[in-house]
C-alpha cells in the first residue's frame, strides 16, 4: 500500500520521498528500532511501525521507564493500534516508548518525528524533552483537552541511543489509543515528505475545485443541466472534506479550532457529499434510477446530519459508523443503475461505471481504514481526483456532442428553410401561371381561341371609359354569318365549326392588333376598335366582309350567292356621343340588322 502511495505521489508531483522495506532496511521490536541499511537515515522516511513499550493508565519519564523495565517484564503494544482492540475500550491513557540506534555519524544532527494526530491528545518526549504535542493529555475527561493536528518535532541526539516516549490520553473519541503512525528521519527528509503531501493534495483539490467551479457555472448559465450542478458541489464538498486528511492541511491552518468542530464539519461534509452523489447520479440516468432509495438515503443522512450538530463526539461518531456502511448498499444500487445504464447503451455509462468503481473502493478504504480494520491509508482524494478527471471528460464529451448535434440540426434546417423558400417561390409561379390560364379559359372561346361573351362584357365598358377620358373615338363592330342555320343544315354541326373558325381567322388577319375580336355568341362576333374613327373602322369592316365573300367558302344550302358571306353592323363613339355602354352596343346590333334587312353580305354604320 505505501508503494501505490508513493506512485500516486510521484505521479502528481513527480518528486518525493520513498518509503522504505519493513524487516529488510530496518525492523522495530521489544520497543527497540534496528536499522540495517546504514545509508537509511540518510535520505529515507521510516514509519516507527512495530512493538513499542507500553504502560497502560501510567504517564511515565524515562527514568521510570528504564526502573521498569529492569524490574520486570514490560508489555508491549503495536504502534499504531487502538485501545478499543487492545483493552476493550477507547477511554484511558498510556505510556508508550522506543529506544532508538542512532548512527555514530548522526549524532549532533537535526532529527526529527512526525505524526498526524494521536486520539486524541498526546506529547512526545525524546529523552524527556517534550518535542512535540497535540491538545493536553491528562488522566481524566477533565484534565484532557483534544487536539488533532498534525505536528513536527524536532531534536538533536547527543549519544547513539535515545528514548522516544509518547504519552496519549482520550476521553473524547469514539477511537482511543496511538492509533495514527509516527515517522522518523533527518530533519529535512522529514519536512519534505510532509511538503510532498501537501503538494499533492493542493494539487489535487485545486484541480477538483476548479473543474468543481467550471460546471457550477455552467449551470448557472443554463439551469437545465442540472447534473453538472450537482457534480459541481460534489466537487467543492469532496475538496473540502480532503483538507481534513493527509497532511491535514486544515488542521495545520487552524489548530487553534476545537476537535470537536472539525469532526463535525468534516461528517457533515461527508453526509452531504453522498446526497450530492445520488442526486448526480439520479439525474444523469432518471431512468435507470427509481425514487424510492433516493427518498430513504435523504431521509437516513438529513437528520444525521443535525444529530452531529446537536450531539456528543461520543454520539455523532457512532451514528457516522452506523450510518456511513449503508451508503455502501447505495454505492453497489448505483453500481447496478450503471449496469443497467450500459445495457440500455446510454452514452457516457461505461466511463461513468469505472470511475465510480474506483471511487467505491476508495471509501470503502477510508471508511476500513478509519475504523482501524485495515492499515491503508486515506485514499478518497485519489479515487476522486480521477472520478472527477473522468466525469468531466465524461460531462464535456456530452455536453459537446449536444453541442454538435444542435449544429447540425440548425445547418439542416437552414438547408430546409432554403430550398423551402425556392419551393415556395416556385410553387407561386407555378400558381400565377395556372391562374393566369385560369383566367385566360374563363376569357376564352374554346371552339376558336378568340375572346369569349364574358370577356367583350368586362372590356368594354373599360375602353367605353378610357375613350371619354382620354378623348378617343371607339368603334364597335357586330358581325353575324348569313343563313348559318342553312349551313349547318347542309353540312353538320362539324363543318359549321370549321366555317366559323375559318371566318375567325380572315377577320383575326385583318384585324391584327388594331382592335380585339370576341365571340359575342353562336355565330355572332364583336370588334372593338380603340382609337378609330368611323371612315378607318368602316375601311376596315368591309376589307373582312370583302375578305370573306373573295375567299368563296362553299354554301350550297342558301340559294343565292352559293358561298358563305357575312353581315357587319357599326357604329362610333366620340366624348359621350353615345350615354351607355347598352346603347352603343344597341345601335351596333341595330346595324347589324340593317345590314340583314337589306339582304345581308354588306356592312352598315349608324
Ligand atoms: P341569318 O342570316 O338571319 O343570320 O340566318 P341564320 O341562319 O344565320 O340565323 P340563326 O340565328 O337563325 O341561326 C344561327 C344558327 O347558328 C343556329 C345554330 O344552330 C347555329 N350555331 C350557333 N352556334 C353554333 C356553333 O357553335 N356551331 C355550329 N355549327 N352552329 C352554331
Ligand atoms: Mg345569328
Ligand atoms: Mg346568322
Amino acid at each position: 500500500m505505501r508503494n501505490i502511495r508513493a506512485l500516486l505521489l510521484f505521479v502528481f508531483i513527480l518528486s518525493g520521498c520513498a518509503f522504505v522495506d519493513y524487516k529488510t532496511d530496518y525492523h522495530i521490536q521489544d520497543g527497540l528500532l534496528v536499522i540495517n541499511n546504514k545509508n537509511l537515515i540518510e535520505k529515507s522516511v521510516i514509519p516507527l511501525r512495530g512493538e513499542w513499550l507500553f504502560f497502560s493508565k501510567e504517564l511515565l519519564t524515562s527514568k521510570e521507564i528504564e526502573k521498569r523495565t529492569r524490574e520486570s517484564n514490560v508489555k508491549m503494544a503495536d504502534l499504531p493500534s487502538t485501545w478499543n482492540d487492545q483493552l476493550g475500550s477507547a477511554d484511558g491513557f498510556a505510556t508508550y516508548a522506543l529506544r532508538i540506534q542512532i548512527p555514530k555519524e548522526k549524532i549532533g544532527h537535526t532529527l526529527a518525528l512526525s505524526t498526524r494526530f494521536q486520539s486524541s491528545a498526546y506529547t512526545l518526549f525524546v529523552d524527556d524533552m517534550r518535542i512535540s504535542s497535540n491538545g493536553f493529555v491528562g488522566t481524566s475527561k477533565d484534565s484532557t483537552t483534544p487536539v488533532m493536528a498534525p505536528r513536527i518535532g524536532y531534536f538533536i541526539p547527543k549519544s547513539d541511543a535515545v528514548l522516544v516516549i509518547l504519552h496519549v490520553s482520550n476521553f473524547a473519541n469514539v477511537v482511543g489509543g496511538a492509533n495514527q503512525e509516527i515517522l522518523f528521519g533527518q530533519a529535512n527528509a522529514i519536512v519534505n515528505y510532509n511538503v510532498d503531501q501537501q503538494t499533492a493534495l493542493l494539487f489535487m483539490n485545486g484541480s477538483i475545485i476548479i473543474i468543481g467551479i467550471y460546471h457550477i457555472v455552467v449551470f448557472l448559465y443554463r439551469k437545465k443541466e442540472r447534473p453538472f450542478l450537482y457534480f459541481g458541489l460534489l466537487s467543492l464538498f469532496i475538496a473540502g472534506r480532503s483538507l481534513f486528511v493527509g497532511p491535514m492541511f486544515l488542521q495545520m491552518q487552524f489548530s487553534q479550532l476545537s476537535w470537536f468542530l472539525l469532526m463535525r464539519i468534516e461528517d457533515t461534509l461527508i453526509y452531504i457529499s453522498v446526497l450530492l452523489y445520488m442526486a448526480f447520479i439520479y439525474r444523469l440516468f432518471p431512468k435507470e434510477t427509481s425514487k424510492k432509495p433516493v427518498y430513504i438515503v435523504t431521509a437516513m443522512i438529513l437528520p444525521s446530519v443535525l444529530l452531529t450538530w446537536v450531539t456528543s463526539p461520543g454520539f455523532f461518531k457512532s451514528l457516522f459508523f452506523c450510518v456511513f456502511p449503508l451508503t455502501f448498499i447505495l454505492m453497489f444500487y448505483v453500481v447496478f443503475i450503471l449496469m443497467k445504464a450500459i445495457l440500455n447503451k446510454r452514452p457516457t455509462a461505461l466511463l461513468n461505471f469505472i470511475a465510480n468503481l474506483l471511487f467505491c473502493f476508495t471509501v470503502i478504504n477510508d471508511y476500513l481504514f478509519e475504523k482501524g480494520v485495515i492499515e491503508t491509508f486515506i485514499m478518497t482524494i485519489y479515487g476522486f481526483f480521477i472520478y472527477v478527471v473522468l466525469q468531466a471528460f465524461n460531462l464535456s464529451r456530452s455536453y459537446a456532442q449536444k453541442f454538435h448535434e444542435s449544429e447540425l440540426l440548425s445547418k439542416e434546417l437552414i438547408v430546409l428553410n432554403t430550398s423551402l423558400d425556392e419551393k415556395i417561390h416556385e410553387r407561386t409561379l407555378e400558381l400565377q401561371d395556372k391562374n393566369e390560364r385560369l383566367k385566360q379559359l374563363t376569357e376564352l372561346d374554346g371552339l376558336t381561341g378568340i375572346n369569349n361573351r364574358r370577356y367583350f362584357n368586362d372590356h368594354l365598358p373599360i375602353c367605353f371609359r378610357e375613350s371619354y377620358v382620354e378623348k378617343w373615338s371607339l368603334t364597335l363592330l357586330m358581325i353575324d354569318i348569313d343563313e348559318f342555320k342553312k349551313y349547318n343544315d347542309t353540312y353538320g354541326h362539324l363543318k359549321g365549326d370549321d366555317l366559323i373558325c375559318y371566318i375567325v381567322n380572315i377577320m383575326r388577319d385583318i384585324v391584327a392588333d388594331r382592335g380585339v375580336i370576341s365571340r359575342y355568341g353562336g355565330e355572332e362576333f364583336a370588334i372593338v376598335l380603340r382609337k378609330m374613327d368611323q371612315d378607318e373602322a368602316r375601311g376596315l369592316a368591309e376589307k373582312i366582309r370583302s375578305s370573306v365573300e373573295n375567299a368563296q367558302l362553299e354554301h350550297k344550302g342558301r340559294s343565292d350567292p352559293h358561298f358563305a358571306t357575312i353581315s357587319i353592323g357599326g357604329t362610333t363613339t366620340y366624348m359621350h356621343l353615345y350615354k351607355s355602354v347598352s346603347a352603343f352596343v344597341e345601335t351596333a346590333d341595330r346595324a347589324l340588322y340593317e345590314s340583314k334587312n337589306n339582304g345581308r353580305n354588306q356592312v352598315t354604320f349608324l
